[in-house]
């Protein structure tokens, strides 16, 4: 299951570093499936909020093979990093994720 990020975000950035797979972005800002570093426009998409901090569900693995937890989850001062019911993942798929993320 990916994680996502609730209204209660009080956009303080905490999690942003944290995310190996670099899912985070701040509300308003493009998403790209690549790291960040690439300046093609076809890999830069829209928010997926304005407001708030967001996690991108497609590149959100739990933090698999990584970490024990999900590391967004374990700096947030409010907890509003949480398991999104509308994005319900194996451990496999997510792991499958991982690899092709990172090669
Ligand atoms: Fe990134 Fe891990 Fe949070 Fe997913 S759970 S957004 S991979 S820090």
């Amino acid at each position: 299951m990916a994680i996502h990020i609730t209204d209660d975000c009080i956009n303080c950035g905490a999690c942003e570093p944290e995310c190996p797979n670099n899912a985070i972005y701040e509300g308003g800002a493009e998403w790209a499936m690549s790291d960040g570093t690439s300046s093609s426009d076809e890999d830069r998409h829209d928010p997926i909020s304005d407001d708030f901090f967001y996690i991108v569900p497609s590149k959100c693995t739990e933090c698999q093979g990584f970490h024990d937890e999900p590391q967004c989850a374990a700096v947030c001062p409010v907890d509003c990093c949480l398991p999104d019911p509308e994005h319900e993942e194996s451990e496999d798929v997510l792991l499958a994720r991982k690899d092709e993320l990172h090669g």
